[in-house]
């Protein structure tokens, strides 16, 4: 086991107020593409970039392009989680986890058992009608075609904070308050270059920052590893190490 691992494990161990703060990489073990790898979806070819797409002007202005690429590469309801997501969970039960904040709107925390879980982008699992308020699934939205309308005759829209659009204050607000008081702070598949989000991270205190990325970031780190996150995660599940 390398030195980086070692230490990580090392830390996980001794702290009872960890907090996780990720991004679109946590996902890519699930088969989920992310926006800035190599195969992630600014480097496939569209008529637009993704982030002009996913803005909320796009979504007014051209919705039906909009649902064509949201359908096709933000719904993955097969997705499962991986071994990332499971064995936050599993600390989240053992009470050394307090929180997971996640920039990523696909649900596979909670489908892991993550209870505490503050999506800063929100969920394609929740889509409302911007008439009359009426709740859709997102398998709703999958079997609709087009743009989808609710009953009523309204254009419904996911719970999802598109480009341009403001973050909720009282999700903001938690997330400062989980990662100001968080004895370890573990940042994990995240670019950092999608704000406000990755400001958050600023508001950590303490001497066990550990950033976790297939590729480099910008951010300075207590403990940088920079390998697969799932893998790093996994090694954390040898039985004297989660047992306590
Ligand atoms: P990003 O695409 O900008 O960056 C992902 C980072 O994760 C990259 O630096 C990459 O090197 C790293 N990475 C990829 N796979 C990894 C792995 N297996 N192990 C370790 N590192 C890995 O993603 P971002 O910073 O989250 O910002 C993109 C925005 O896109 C976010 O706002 C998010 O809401 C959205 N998004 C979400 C999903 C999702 O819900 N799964 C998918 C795509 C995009």
């Amino acid at each position: 086991m390398s030195t980086e691992l070692g230490r990580f494990r090392k830390w996980v161990e001794e702290s009872d107020n960890i907090v996780f703060f990720g991004g679109a990489g946590v996902s890519t073990e699930s088969n989920i593409p992310d926006f800035r790898s190599a195969d992630g979806l600014y480097n496939q070819e569209y008529e637009y970039p993704p982030e002009q797409i996913l803005s909320h002007s796009f979504y007014i202005r051209n919705s039906q392009e909009f649902y064509r690429f949201y359908r096709n590469k933000m719904l993955f309801l097969d997705a499962e989680p991986n071994k990332a997501h499971c064995v936050l969970a599993e600390l989240e039960r053992k009470g050394k986890l307090k929180a997971v904040i996640t920039q990523n709107i696909d649900g596979l925390h909670q489908k892991a058992g993550s209870e505490r879980v503050l999506e800063l982008h929100g969920s394609v699992h929740r889509n409302y009608c911007e008439h009359c308020g009426k709740f859709y699934t997102a398998e709703d939205i999958l079997s609709l075609d087009g743009v989808p309308h609710c009953t009523c005759g309204g254009r419904i829209k996911p719970d999802v904070v598109l480009y341009e659009e403001g973050l909720d204050n009282d999700i903001l607000a938690k997330a400062v308050y989980y990662i100001s008081h968080a004895d370890m702070l573990i940042v994990g598949g995240t670019s950092l270059t999608v704000y406000p989000a990755a400001g958050l991270v600023d508001y950590y205190q303490g001497k066990k920052l550990v950033l976790i990325n297939k590729s480099e970031t910008a951010k300075k780190a207590d403990l940088v590893i920079k390998d697969s996150i799932g893998k790093v995660f996994e090694s954390l599940l040898l039985e004297e190490h989660m047992d306590q």
